[in-house]
């Protein structure tokens, strides 16, 4: 799984733990420890010293590998490396690609919301030297594959074309370059490579807004290299008129050339890419999954690779076949941010109007079953509206952490023998949400 998903594992792993131990213990062993990886149900945790490795091993493993399977599901094998050790484990693996190489025209999944943008790509890719439009302005939302698409000019052309001189760079490193290279009595040297080239590409022009210097830096630039005939593509997050601070003579030249938008992905789109990207990951899903995926996800293609990781990074620890409900479970997160209003008090009140169970109830020690049951069936719908932890829920109601989470478990496993309350859940969950929309 991606260190990003153990991170966040493991972040709501030591809350519960820290409960479990004495507050020495907890910060000598357990704070300490540094997830590495967590693979085929292998988690490895980095201590600093062999001491430290054995007593964990002796004292800690059972409870470390129990807490891991309370916020996981998953009883793993543990396997705790020190410092040293794991630097060598981590030299063997293959160095990873650089993630822009992978960004092609091949593995660019063309629609209506980006065919424009595409042609327009190619063609200043297969001939970069017979400058039609310049420059090629290309803008859009965040996500829809602009730096994707201007990385697959560079990968062509370079492929292709290998005497062609390029030059790519975000505006951030065009500053920061141009910036270092004033400090260092460099400029000249700058000068000379931004001027000695045959294509420029900027990526998120946008940045550059602002900065009086720059941008008359990158004036200048420009100016030589259209002069001379060079194709040059930019790319932004908006229109250059929307660029608020910048200069108006740098937006009257990319008034010159072409402008050119993505818009965001019509379904079709989205299952194209997203299953492109499954293949390219070797992750075979059912298509239930990616129609799922793309109806719960906005249009950018970041989100949804995001949220293909993430089943990935399920599929790696529970080692066995993508279902929809897995799939869900992995998805939680990732559904349309609309609980920003919500408060857990809110829904606990919502929850005693929908199951005619008074709120102070809920609140209460009492255990007569109807009562007990709301209680839980409510723990579990703030845990899925707002993603709560186990001590933070149990804490509401006056109870631990493990109390919160039996009760969240057993609804689970009710909700799993009966579809039926599984729909009336989803009912109270999707009006709790509407009501604050
Ligand atoms: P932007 O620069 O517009 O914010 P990116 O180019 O970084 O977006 O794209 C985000 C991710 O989505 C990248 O991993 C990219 O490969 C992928 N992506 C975007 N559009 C497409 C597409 N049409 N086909 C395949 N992958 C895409
Ligand atoms: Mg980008």
């Amino acid at each position: 799984m991606e260190i990003r998903e153990l991170n966040e594992i493991w972040s709501n792993f030591l809350p519960v733990i820290e409960e479990e131990c004495t507050p020495v213990a907890f910060n000598t062993w357990i704070k300490t420890l540094v997830p590495i990886s967590c693979d085929n149900g292998l988690l490895v945790l980095k201590t600093t010293n062999e001491i430290n490795k054995k007593f964990i091993y002796k004292r800690y493993e059972e409870l470390i590998k129990q807490t891991f399977k309370i916020i996981t599901g998953i009883y793993p094998e543990l396997k705790i490396v020190v410092e040293s050790q794991q630097e060598e484990e981590s030299s063997k693996r293959p160095e990873p690609q650089n993630k822009y190489d992978k960004y092609t025209f091949d593995n660019f999944i063309v629609g209506g919301s980006n065919q424009m943008a595409q042609a327009v790509c190619v063609a200043v890719a297969d001939e970069p030297e017979d400058v039609q439009y310049n420059p090629i302005f290309i803008y859009g939302g965040v996500g829809l594959g602009k730096t994707h698409l201007i990385h697959a000019i560079k990968n062509y052309i370079n492929e292709n074309n290998p005497d062609v001189k390029i030059a790519l760079v975000t505006s951030e490193n065009f500053t920061n370059e141009l910036v270092d290279s004033i400090r260092e009595n460099r400029s000249s040297e700058f000068r000379e490579k931004y001027r000695n080239i045959d294509v420029l590409l900027i990526d998120d022009i946008q940045f550059i807004a602002g900065k009086k210097s720059i941008e008359e830096e990158f004036f200048n630039t420009f100016n030589v290299l259209h002069e001379s005939n060079k194709q040059i593509v930019i790319t932004s997050d908006r229109p250059p008129e929307e660029i608020k601070t910048l200069e108006e003579r740098l937006i009257s030249r990319f008034r010159w050339g072409l402008q050119c938008d993505i818009q965001p992905p019509d379904f079709d789109t989205k299952l194209a890419i997203l299953k492109n990207k499954a293949t390219e990951m070797n992750l075979e899903l059912d298509d239930q999954i990616f129609y799922r995926i793309c109806e719960s996800l906005n249009s950018n293609i970041r989100e949804l690779e995001g949220a293909l990781n993430k089943i990935m990074a399920y599929k790696s620890l529970v080692n066995r076949e993508i279902t929809i409900e897995l799939a869900e479970e992995a998805l939680k997160e990732f559904g349309p941010k609309d609980t920003a209003d919500i408060t857990p008090e809110y829904i606990i009140e919502q929850c005693s109007k929908a199951f005619g169970v008074p709120t102070a109830e809920l609140y209460s020690d009492n255990r007569k079953k109807e009562v007990s049951g709301a209680r839980k069936t409510t723990m579990f719908i703030i845990r899925e509206i707002l993603g709560m932890s186990f001590p933070k829920i149990g804490a509401l109601f006056g109870k631990d952490h493990s109390t919160a989470m039996y009760a969240i478990k057993s609804v689970e496993n009710q909700i799993s023998a009966d579809p039926a309350l599984k729909m009336d859940i989803r009912e109270i969950i999707k009006n709790i949400k509407n009501e604050n929309n």
